[in-house]
């Protein structure tokens, strides 16, 4: 095609998926609700500090993903790679702290990342997160893991694998990272040029490189659990235990340490077998040293994000049920060219009565129109010519039976409404 085209990793979500979109949104509104989370929308673009202080310099969102640039006044501002700054900063700047805590807050939107295409992976993708700010209590990490599964739950999606791990905190990790250098010291020249690259910056990031020998090295790796302080092994035992209670099936993994600086103790993720090299179809967890790190005040957090791209395709591959497709009720038939604009009107009446109707703009035959009807998945055509106008009736057809019968102008939404929505 010649002339312009989206960006490269960008696309257009077309009316054969959109709708598909729609149901998962409409189920993630009805399930954040039913958990006591209430929406907040966000704004697309932040002040670029936002995310390089909070998300973390060092963090291959900061340093290679970003969509970076100055506005028209010379502000530095980023198109936002994730919610969860954004969403501790609204609480902190719409003083949230004076309302009950925790806060529990849920939004979806475009996300954007300037990451390698692929499949399940792309530069605008859009997300649902969850998030509860204003409290530590290790229950509200395992209420959220329990948010993202009843969801999925809700979806249909099976085959779900959650995978879990505590990252530590600033008091207790310094001493794991010391302990993990130590041991990437002796492996330095196999890891990858990116882990050579994080060994000094990021040791952490190293644990999830997806690199073979990368692996074959990590998989020797020390685990935090013995460096954990007292106050994070707590709490990672109390999440545990608390998902057992659940019934929720998981995995330790330690080399679950996520992308994103801001993560303390919990960490997890849930994983599809459906989805390839991209598996993550939901990562999230605790974020306690996020707000001190954007210059406000100790706000514990903790959420989840998950991608609908991925749930979206994962309920295709797996078959999910998307609810009713939209679809025209009725089709309004012009017999004759004298009456298109009586069909049009006919059109509009219905439409005002809550009835879906369509009709057609391009002056084409009967036949033609009736294709149109069926293409449409109409459950009724009203067919409008010369005869009915100068009777005031429509012929109506059940598409459905064959069944045809004329009901006058006046009755015929009356007729027409418990016919297709009892
Ligand atoms: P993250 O914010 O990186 O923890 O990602 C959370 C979820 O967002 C992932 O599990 C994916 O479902 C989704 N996601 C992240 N990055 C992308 C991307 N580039 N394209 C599509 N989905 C993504």
């Amino acid at each position: 095609m010649a002339g312009i085209k989206a960006p490269r990793g960008v696309r257009d979500i077309l009316p054969e998926e959109s709708w598909k979109w729609a149901y998962v949104l409409e189920r993630t509104e009805h399930i954040s609700h039913c958990h006591g989370y209430r929406e907040i929308h966000l704004p697309v673009f932040e002040q670029t500090e936002l995310f390089s202080r909070g998300i973390g310099e060092t963090t291959d969102v900061v340093e290679k993903e970003m969509y970076t640039f100055l506005d028209r006044g010379e502000r530095s501002l980023t198109l936002r790679p994730e919610a969860t700054a954004s969403m501790v900063r609204a609480y902190l700047q719409n003083n949230m702290h004076s309302e009950q805590q925790p806060v529990k807050l849920w939004c979806a939107g475009p996300m954007f990342r300037y990451e390698r295409p692929q499949k399940g992976r792309y530069r605008q993708f859009w997300q649902i997160d969850v998030e509860a700010l204003g409290t530590s209590n290790p229950l509200v990490d395992v209420e959220i893991i329990n948010v993202a599964l009843a969801l999925f739950e809700d979806l249909g999606l099976s085959n779900l694998d959650v995978v879990i791990n505590s990252v530590g905190c600033p008091e207790c990790r310094p001493a794991y990272r010391d302990e993990l250098k130590a041991y990437f010291q002796d492996h330095l020249e196999d890891l990858c040029d990116t882990c050579q690259n994080r060994f000094d910056r990021n040791p952490l990031r190293i644990l999830d490189c997806k690199n073979e020998k990368c692996r074959e090295i990590t998989a020797g790796a020390p685990d935090i659990y013995s460096s954990l302080c007292e106050d994070c092994r707590i709490h990672f035992d109390k999440v545990l235990e608390g998902l057992k209670m659940l019934q929720i099936p998981f995995h330790i993994d330690k080399r679950l340490v996520r992308g994103l600086d801001y993560y303390t103790k919990t960490a997890f993720e849930v994983l599809s077998g459906e989805l390839g090299a991209q598996n993550a179809v939901c990562g999230g967890g605790r974020y306690d040293n996020l707000s001190e790190a954007i210059g406000g005040p100790r706000l514990p957090g903790v959420g989840f994000a998950a991608g609908i791209e991925r749930i979206v395709l994962i309920m295709e591959q797996q078959g999910c049920d998307f609810g009713p497709k939209p679809s025209v009720d009725v089709y309004v038939i012009a017999a004759d060219d004298l009456s298109r604009e009586e069909a049009f009107y006919v059109a509009t009446e219905l439409r005002r009565n809550g009835i879906r109707a369509d009709l057609d703009f391009l002056e084409r035959s009967m036949k033609a129109q009736f294709k149109s009807a069926v293409s449409k998945d109409s459950v009724f055509t009203c067919i409008v010519g010369e005869k009915e106008i100068s009777r005031s009736v429509v012929t109506v057809k059940d598409l459905r039976t064959g069944e045809q019968s004329e009901i006058s102008r006046k009755d015929l939404a009356g007729y027409l409404q418990p016919r297709i929505r009892p």
